[in-house]
């Protein structure tokens, strides 16, 4: 029923774009005949393509190192070379560890070995393919054996353990329990190893995923209680092959020993499910967990620690694996050297129908489509390369060392890089560095929603208004054309292209109204995907059109499409989000100091559960963000110079520029990004080089914009962040400059015509 009213919506409802104004950065006429390939493309992405090769994609467990991941590069690279793309596979050679023992138990008070494994579920055809699955673990944990009291610590936060010291409870000499939540798994053993314990676990609750949310699997979508998230746990030092750091993975490179590759835990970690959770959380004493620590199990939880007492016991194979990127190129017919790079992992924990298949089969039905249109006359203007990552999973391997290999001719070449990784149903969900935030949300404005008669843009924005904090926030939405772009952290392959090499990027994905999740999971697959996700693929029909749009529009501007006033304002706000924490630790200090002057401690708490007062923290001094404003006022003006150019180009009438004065500005504007690197890297990690985009060393996958600055704000380190402040400034000033280049460039091959 879905998706005939969704064909008549299509039918009646797509914009013409060829009666719009001129995509930016196009000259009129090579707008409409853009606008003319790219419905085209639209109309050829087709679900049905789209569900048989998740189907064949998804039909055995596909890991880094077992065989149906290396058939997978094949089959892909067979795919991309009969669509007409020049294809090659690129291997490296990477620490990848698999279980070979795995032991949890509880000793006392009563005893329980814990199963350690998914069951097979009788509806679900590939749940059973228990030769080829990798058993649950967390990748990179460290082998130990230790046995010791359990502690209950939330979801295993700094933050958390602040809690745990006001409850008098120490981890020192424990094993410590923890429940996936907002933060990140590898967090877990980080935080539990500078604490002093000596082993940890992490379980999946049901409040998180389970049946607290619905239905649980396989009457409804939701992780049953035998599900488990597997799930890397590789420290944030940097991502890519623990052997090689900031060189690719290659025969001759050369390689750490093992007992030198900082990213490996320092103590183990194994995931559970709820099942095997339970008795251990159900025989934990001590005191009662606080409100917002408990989960969606019914027992009373507690802290600990004990009486129950577990054996955990965690050994690897530290085995190198070869790893299997597969390359396609669509070489350009007049700028072949400026590069347009789109991404998605082809390798999952087991089948891995959602993450990351649903955007990889997208990506290769983008690629079909292409290769269609190539072979009726369509010639890209720039290069575009197509790339299916292998070893995603464990830690952005593929993707990571291939940018570490080629870093110096990505650098020179690349104008964006644009990826996808899962994909569900909903609303679109983009994220990335804001000089493409004009680009993309055009691309999005003619995009149709599968499910609403209106486009994914629309539907998004209507979304973020719903979702508003303020009425502030809603008013500023409400006058915006466009799509904010969130900052990007290290959550998947765009982060070596982002992060590493300055490369401006973006990533795609719907949803938000799914009805399950199995991440990581074995139920990750066909099945559950075709049944509770996007079951009739239309979603990943309308991830194909966006993202694939992107790439031709991209790749085909007169002028790289890139608008840099939405960045210089994101820039300022992270500037402004710097001061607010300063001033906002500066209040909380005094607050506190008072609090405790006048008692309000002793007040409100029970006399007979005390619960100590918070330490007293020292004030934060003023810190000199003059150096930053002063370079974030010059790279506005120079944003709003480049934006002035391309609203006269337009006024002009969007005329055709000679391909040298064309080729001159793109390469000022392809050379802009790189000038957010400083070669130095982040103060504590090196590998992180750009001063603007990069995760936090403790949120994961999350980004923490200006993280030089900001990591030192957040551990109090007052006089550090300050010391971070003018190098930042000294990126921004280059940037900054940059851009004001490109725009006398713009400006003056547009005055040659007259
Ligand atoms: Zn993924």
């Amino acid at each position: 029923m879905m998706l005939r009213w969704s064909y008549a919506v299509l039918l009646f409802a797509v914009p013409s774009l060829a009666a719009s104004p001129p995509f930016v950065g196009y000259s009129a006429r090579a707008s409409a005949q853009q606008a003319e390939w790219e419905r085209k493309f639209q109309e050829g992405v087709s679900p049905e393509e789209i569900r048989a090769t998740l189907r064949h994609l998804s039909a055995r467990p596909h890991h880094v190192g077992s065989p149906y991941d290396k058939e997978n590069a094949e089959w892909i690279l067979g795919k991309f070379k009969a669509w007409g793309f020049d294809a090659k596979i690129e291997t490296f050679d990477v620490l990848f560890p698999t279980p070979k023992e795995r032991v949890l138990e509880m000793l006392a008070p009563t005893v329980f070995h814990a199963t350690l494994e998914e069951p097979t579920v009788a509806q679900d055809p590939t749940s059973g393919q228990k030769s080829e699955q990798l058993p649950t673990y967390n990748a990179y944990s460290a082998d130990g054996d230790v046995t010791a009291p359990l502690v209950y610590v939330n979801t295993g936060s700094r933050e958390d353990y602040e809690l745990l010291d006001r409850l008098g409870v120490s981890v020192k000499g424990a094993i410590v329990i923890a429940r996936y939540g907002e933060s990140w798994r590898g967090t877990v053993p980080k935080v539990a190893a500078e604490r002093g314990a000596v082993g940890s676990i992490i379980y999946s609750d049901p409040e998180q995923d389970g049946f607290r949310k619905g239905d649980s699997f396989p009457k409804g979508g939701w992780r049953p209680a035998g599900g488990v998230q597997r799930g890397s746990v590789m420290d944030t030092d940097y991502p890519g092959d623990p052997l090689t750091p900031g060189v690719g993975a290659t025969p001759g490179a050369k390689r750490l020993k093992l007992s030198e590759a900082k990213t490996i835990t320092k103590i183990p970690v194994l995931p559970i499910s709820y099942s095997d959770a339970l008795p251990l959380l159900s025989a934990l004493a001590g005191p009662v967990a606080p409100a917002q620590w408990r989960g969606g199990l019914p027992i009373t939880y507690h802290v600990g620690p004990g009486p129950a007492r577990v054996h955990l016991k965690m050994a690897s194979n530290w085995d190198i694996k070869t790893i299997y990127d597969v390359i396609a190129t669509l070489k350009g017919a007049t700028a072949p050297d400026e590069w347009v790079i789109r991404g998605n992992h082809h390798d999952a924990w087991v089948n891995g129908a959602d993450d990351p298949l649903a955007g990889q089969v997208a990506l290769l039905e983008e690629a079909r489509n292409l290769g269609a249109l190539h072979a009726a006359g369509w010639n890209p203007a720039r290069t575009i390369i197509y790339c299916a990552w292998d070893g995603e999973e464990p830690g952005l391997l593929g993707s990571v060392e291939w940018v570490e290999t080629h870093s110096s001719e990505l650098k020179q070449h690349t104008v964006a890089y644009i990826n996808s990784d899962t994909n569900e149903r909903g609303f679109l969900s983009a994220g990335g560095t804001q000089d493409l935030q004009r680009v993309v949300s055009d691309v999005a404005h003619g995009v149709q929603d599968p499910e609403t008669p209106m486009s994914v843009w629309k539907r998004a924005h209507l979304a973020a208004i719903a979702a508003a904090k303020d009425p502030d926030e809603r008013a500023d939405l409400r006058k915006r054309n466009d799509l904010v772009l969130d900052a990007l952290g290290d959550g998947s392959d765009y982060t070596s292209f982002q992060d590493f090499a300055g490369i401006s990027s973006v990533d795609l994905s719907f949803g938000g109204e799914d009805d399950g999740d199995q991440y990581h999971s074995i139920y990750d697959d066909f099945y559950w995907y075709s049944h509770f996700v996007d079951t009739d693929f239309v979603y990943g029909r309308a991830l194909a059109q966006t993202a694939g749009s992107a790439v031709m529009r991209l790749a085909d501007a007169d002028i790289v499409p890139f608008d840099y006033a939405p960045q210089a304002a994101a820039i300022a706000k992270y500037e402004d989000e710097l001061e607010k924490l300063v001033k906002d630790k500066q209040e909380e200090s005094a607050e506190r100091a008072t609090e405790l002057e006048e008692g309000v401690y002793t007040a409100v708490n029970d006399p007979r559960r005390p619960l100590p007062p918070p330490p007293a923290e020292a004030m934060p001094p003023y810190l000199n963000f003059a150096p930053l404003k002063n370079a974030l006022d010059a790279l506005q003006a120079s944003a709003d110079h480049y934006s002035h150019a391309l609203e006269q180009f337009e006024a002009r009438g969007s005329p055709s520029l000679p391909l040298a004065s064309r080729a001159l500005v793109n390469a000022d504007l392809i050379r802009v990004s790189r000038l957010f690197l400083n070669p130095k890297g982040l103060p504590e990690r090196p590998w992180f080089k750009n001063q603007i985009y990069a995760p936090g060393a403790y949120t994961g996958y999350g980004a923490k914009p200006i993280a030089a600055v900001r990591e030192y704000l957040d551990e109090n380190r007052w006089q550090e962040a300050d010391a971070q402040v003018p190098q930042v400034a000294q990126v921004v000033l280059n940037a900054a400059a940059g851009i004001e280049q490109a725009a006398r460039d713009f400006e003056a091959a547009q005055d040659a015509l007259h």
